[in-house]
């Protein structure tokens, strides 16, 4: 798969919600290794997008492509097996499992539907599961969690949730990471470090698609942005193009 250079490419995708064209013949292509920015006003459609990319909405037409694989309306729980993670605008979390729990066991209760296993518990799976919560404090200190294993989820302010639900989605191993307004409730230290823990995850050959509203940031760690209004792209490239055009800027100014 690595030698595809394009890690996914959407044609023509559009989602229609009764009367409303949330997002209207969208192309988009994102490059392996890269950090994609898809950016635009509220209610511009860019979650409806990375809904459709990762299951969750089926499209109305288009098509996507994953790692030269045609996955047009593939649901979430395959496309978790085919290297495709996520994260949500609005936390998702269990509140009655620990914070290393909902990295690991949560990971398994939300991708493999195993509730049954997880009651009845064996000598393997418990094995596996030390096995996993070794991982999962791995990936609790990138995120600088790893002190607050056991504390419950409820407990932790609302950026570092949100960074537990990203080492969550990094637990699935992604070639394709995609964060829905990571940043949103992140406070602006949480911000920088978050911005840290990215160029980490892209170094780790992780590709990433983003929705993100903290601009600033946005032009720091993308590659290339995406920009959508009213469900099309009225522009795209890299930061310093992206940040210089008028367009761009007008679509803004209506907010
Ligand atoms: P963004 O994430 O850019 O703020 P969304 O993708 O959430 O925008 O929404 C795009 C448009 O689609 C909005 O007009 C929104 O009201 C509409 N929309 C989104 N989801 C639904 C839905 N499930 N049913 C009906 N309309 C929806
Ligand atoms: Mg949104």
């Amino acid at each position: 798969n690595s030698e595809i250079e394009d890690i996914l490419v959407v044609k023509g995708l559009t989602k229609r919600f009764g009367g409303v064209t949330a997002v209207d013949g969208l192309d988009m292509t994102i490059k392996r290794g890269t950090v994609h920015s898809l950016i635009g006003p509220n209610g511009a459609g860019k979650s409806t997008t990375v809904n459709m990319i990762t299951g969750i909405d089926k499209p109305s037409e288009g098509s996507i492509t994953f790692n030269g694989k045609e996955i047009t309306g593939d649901k979430f729980f395959n496309l978790t097996k085919k290297g495709l993670s996520r994260t949500y605008q609005h936390v998702r979390l269990f509140n009655n499992l620990s914070v290393v729990e909902n990295v690991a066991i949560g990971g398994r209760l939300f991708y493999s539907y195993s509730i049954i296993d997880s009651i009845f518990r064996t000598r393997k799976m418990k094995k596996e599961e030390r096995k996993s919560f070794h991982e999962a404090m791995e990936y609790l200190k990138i995120i600088n969690l790893n002190d607050k294993a056991n504390y419950d989820p409820e407990s932790l302010s609302a950026g570092q949730q949100k960074l537990l639900e990203l080492a969550r989605a990094l637990y699935m191993k992604p070639d394709l990471l995609v964060l829905d307004e990571p940043c949103a409730g992140l406070s602006e230290t949480e911000t920088m470090e978050f911005a840290k823990i990215i160029h980490k995850i892209r170094n780790a050959g992780i590709s990433i698609l983003m929705i993100e509203h903290h601009m600033d940031l946005v032009m720091e760690i993308s590659d290339y942005i995406t920009v959508i209004d009213y469900g099309k792209k009225i522009a795209e490239g890299d930061p310093a193009s992206v940040n210089t055009n008028p367009v761009v800027k007008t679509a803004y100014l209506g907010e």
